[in-house]
């Protein structure tokens, strides 16, 4: 494990795990479960974690960095946002007055406002591995990436890298 990539549920951006390994080039995707001598699965040869959720935003993700930074060791945490994204189609403000609006429920003040929609591409992605450098969650040792991902070429295209001296 060295590897965490942070990218959006929407189905077609499921290659992004595959496109930043290819990327790298050094890691094992998707790699294979090792069996003991009865069969049991004890591990996995894959060396990059795909953690999924709305627009790919880091914020959702930290919990899952401290998590596998415990179990395992990270190395790399990489944050891919992707064309034609569902969280453009919206505002921050837009989201929380719908919520409200729908379920008779505030959730204003639960999130980071920046981090609930994407208005612009590169600030969205730069916004994120920001945020990432900041939090307690993640060790300050490790190498932060952010991409676009054009999700009809399949074109990855690094926006910011962020690697410690
Ligand atoms: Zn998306």
């Amino acid at each position: 494990m060295k590897t965490i990539v942070i990218h959006c549920f929407d189905p077609r951006a499921s290659e992004i795990p595959q496109a930043v390994a290819d990327y790298f080039g050094d890691e094992v995707y998707p790699g294979e479960n090792i069996l003991d001598e009865a069969g049991n699965r004890i591990g996995n040869t894959r060396t990059l974690f795909a953690v999924s959720n709305a627009g790919g935003r880091a914020l959702s993700a930290l919990q899952s960095v401290a998590t596998m930074d415990y179990l395992f060791k990270v190395q790399n945490v990489v944050v891919v946002h992707h064309s034609f994204c569902g969280a453009t189609a919206f505002t921050p403000e837009a989201l929380v007055n719908e919520f409200h609006d729908h379920h008779h429920a505030d959730i204003s003040t639960m999130f980071d406002h920046d981090s609930l929609a994407i208005e612009h591409f590169e600030e969205s992605i730069r916004h994120d591995v920001e945020l990432l450098r900041g939090s307690p969650a993640v060790p300050k040792s490790v190498k932060l990436y952010g991409f676009f991902y054009e999700i009809n070429s399949g074109k990855l295209t690094e926006v910011v890298r962020d690697v410690p001296a």
